[in-house]
């Protein structure tokens, strides 16, 4: 008998109807033989609510009510969906982050899972219950208080799960029918992959894709639990995320290996902006005081170019991207310590996107940056900075040419599907 991880996000039980609907896909899961432990996140746009209404009570909430909030969501979500279980005949017993055994550290709002203990759980399976778990959410190590681990953090809970209970898989359940080659809400032709390796979703996460988060992929690749990210609105096979390519199972031709491709996806982002330090003197140490300033502010940084400097004058401009959230701050931080840096002006500038291109395959073959930058110019698209890795290229362009910039590449590269267009069951891409 197999043991199988399920996670369900907020946009698959969004009411009684749709706690139904994944209350039957989870019998069936435990008919066929499984042992099966949901994890769910809150219904709908539950967190988001439940945010703006400590909003409105308190301009800065202390993090650990905020935490104690916040997973309220996921308990209404994990009693219903474990009533509408047993109310189809099987048992089901519910458990929250910290009856689960998910031991994190106590950085509220953002806290890291350091420790998965789950013998309630394992006990649950052994009387023959399906386990239900809440979502993004745990204890603290060394105070005993609930803490959440950041948005979107119930994926992080599934694959912390599947990885301390040995599971076969983690099935990641969402609105879409799994990792498309870009988002498929921008292209329409976006395909689904069959599968892809971690190391390339880590990328495309880290690009902008939201299908699934960073933290969670990473996870999984360190404990090599393979991740199926498919659709709960539809029967369809989904994407397998894994180390090793996925093996299908065809009548003609027996077992086949799916190939990596070249080019696994096309990820953007208009998340980030845009800083422009000017006129820097052109000497030794000025991007490490701008940058020290950056860090000791606690802000994490994406792309960093410097220009050439002017002749004349001996000075350059030095820009970098950021999250627009941590804007504010880091022009903050740099005006204060303005006559330390030594500069004339900041620019800011909140209406840029990111493009990037991602596929392992580009390490050894020529030809690809080339044919990313010709598929940007035929569209008209300038480019502002540019940065790379091993297995991907990024650029920063307007925000009004992201659409346009994402679909030119995508064509470019043979990504688009010549099939059936990508459906969006649910509402927010979460
Ligand atoms: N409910 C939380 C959120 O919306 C966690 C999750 O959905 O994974 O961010
Ligand atoms: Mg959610």
């Amino acid at each position: 008998m197999g043991l199988v991880v399920q996670k369900y996000g907020g946009s698959s039980v969004a009411d009684a109807e749709g706690i139904k609907r994944v209350a039957k896909r989870i019998v069936e899961a435990k008919k066929n033989g499984n042992q099966v432990v949901v994890v769910v996140s809150a219904m709908g746009d539950t967190t988001d609510e439940l945010i703006d209404l400590a909003g409105q009570v308190s301009p800065m909430p202390a993090g650990r009510e905020f935490d104690m909030l916040l997973t309220a969501g996921e308990r209404i979500s994990m009693a219903l969906l474990a009533m509408a279980i047993k109310n189809l005949g099987h048992e089901a017993q519910s458990f929250t982050g910290s009856q689960a055994g998910v031991i994190t550290d106590s950085v509220h709002n953002k806290a890291r899972i350091i420790d998965v203990t789950p013998g309630r759980i394992r006990t649950a399976l052994d009387e023959g219950n399906i386990a239900i778990v809440a979502g993004f959410q745990g204890v603290s190590q060394d105070k005993k208080d609930i803490t959440t681990l950041g948005r979107g953090g119930s994926d992080t809970t599934a694959v912390a799960l599947a990885a301390a209970l040995d599971a076969e898989v983690c099935e990641i359940y969402t609105d879409v029918d799994g990792v498309f080659t870009a988002d498929p809400r921008v292209v329409k032709k976006a395909r689904k992959m069959d599968w892809i390796s971690f190391e390339d979703m880590l990328e495309l996460a880290s690009s902008g894709s939201k299908v699934l988060l960073h933290r969670c992929v990473e996870y999984a690749r360190r404990y090599n639990i393979p991740i199926h990210v498919r659709s709960s609105f539809s029967g369809l096979q989904g994407t397998w995320v894994s180390s090793e390519p996925l093996v299908q199972k065809t009548q003609q031709q027996g077992e086949q290996k799916v190939e990596q491709a070249i080019i696994s996806g096309v990820a953007h982002d208009t998340s980030e902006a845009k800083i422009t330090v000017v006129g820097v003197p052109d000497k030794p140490g000025e991007a490490a005081s701008i940058f020290r300033t950056i860090a000791d502010a606690e802000i994490n940084l994406d792309m960093v170019v410097q220009n050439v400097s002017a002749a004349s004058t001996g000075l350059t401009d030095i820009s970098f991207t950021l999250p627009k959230t941590e804007g504010r701050k880091a022009i903050d931080a740099l005006e204060r310590n303005k006559h330390g840096i030594g500069f004339d002006s900041l620019r800011y500038d909140d209406q840029i996107g990111k493009i990037s291109l991602v596929g392992a395959g580009m390490k050894t073959n020529p030809g690809v940056t080339a044919s990313f930058f010709e598929a940007l110019s035929d569209a008209g698209v300038n480019i502002e900075l540019i940065s790379t890795s091993e297995i991907r290229i990024s650029v920063v362009t307007r925000a009004d040419d992201v659409p346009e910039a994402v679909r030119a590449v995508h064509t470019a590269f043979g990504l688009d599907s010549d099939s059936d267009e990508a459906v969006v069951y649910g509402g927010t891409g979460r």
